[in-house]
């Protein structure tokens, strides 16, 4: 595994963030890995900030799985219909349209994201590789078929039932277990596969596979920016560890890319 070079670490935050703009001007092939800690300033609870909230007696990891699903569904439902509730009430943050804004920058720029919210989308990505999903979206749990939520079904207590086989409708979302939609894993891994540039935004990166995606670009080269306010894994190893929120430091990485590429 890449270990940070010695010398960034007494580096001053603000001379990173230019460094890593100019890192990130000169590139033309950028991989962008975003996780909870993107949407934080949204309002949307991270895992980790939920486990302090009124869900904290019940454990996501249980609850977003089929196991969960099967125990009490009623239970699974009203909690994602929660969460889809928080995130239509929220708006895109300054992380969100700085990440657009890079996009737009940069020829060849993938987003991939562990959310299943669609605050990118909203803040100007027309095309982002959910690995877990989408929050409003719904299909069968037995037969797959997609389901077009109905504003009543919101306030159910159980699940809705299938139009097509009469099985229970579930959110359109990876839960613990299951295996990630392969199109959009290959996807992500192709083009970390040829990036120059791997930029991690709030993502623990502890769960699997979503956190291999910086670990196999930094092994094929590519510069790595964790963007974060508290150390994780990928801090560790990133080439540039830009602490702090991400409405805060991406904007400021902007600028820095702005100025490297000339446009004041
Ligand atoms: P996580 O909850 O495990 O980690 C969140 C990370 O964000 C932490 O490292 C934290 O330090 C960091 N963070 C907190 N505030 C931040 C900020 N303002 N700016 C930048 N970083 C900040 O989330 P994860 O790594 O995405 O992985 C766990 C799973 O959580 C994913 O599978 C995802 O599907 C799910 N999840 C998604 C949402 C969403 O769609 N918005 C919300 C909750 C959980
Ligand atoms: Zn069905």
């Amino acid at each position: 595994m890449q270990k940070r070079p010695l010398a960034t670490n007494n580096v001053p935050l603000e001379t990173r963030i230019y460094q890593a703009g100019a890192v990130l001007a000169a590139a033309t092939r950028v991989v962008c890995l975003t996780g909870a800690g993107v949407s934080a300033e949204s309002g949307i609870a991270t895992f980790r900030d939920a486990k302090s909230g009124f869900w904290a007696k019940f454990n996501p990891e249980q609850l977003a799985s089929q196991a969960g699903f099967a125990a009490d569904g009623g239970l699974v439902w009203r909690w994602y219909m929660e969460r889809l509730r928080a995130v239509e009430q929220a708006q895109p943050n300054l992380g969100h349209l700085a990440l657009a804004q890079l996009a737009r920058r940069i020829a060849d720029f993938t987003l991939v994201t562990q959310n299943v919210d669609d605050l990118h989308e909203r803040a100007g990505h027309d095309h982002v590789l959910h690995l877990h999903g989408h929050l409003h979206r719904f299909r069968c749990n037995l037969c797959n078929d997609e389901h077009r939520l109905e504003m009543h079904e919101r306030n159910q207590s159980e699940p809705p039932r299938c139009a097509r086989c009469g099985d229970r409708v579930r959110p359109d979302v990876v839960w613990f277990g299951e295996m990630m939609p392969s199109r959009i894993w290959d996807a992500a891994w192709r083009a970390t596969q040829r990036c120059q540039v791997m930029l991690v935004v709030g993502t623990s990166a502890v769960v699997y596979p979503a956190s291999q995606l910086p670990l196999a670009a930094a092994q094929q080269g590519a510069t790595v920016i964790d963007i974060n306010p508290e150390c994780t894994p990928i801090s560790e190893m990133a080439a540039f560890f830009l602490q702090g929120a991400s409405g805060q430091i991406l904007p400021r990485l902007m600028a820095a890319v702005d100025q490297a590429t000339g446009i004041a």
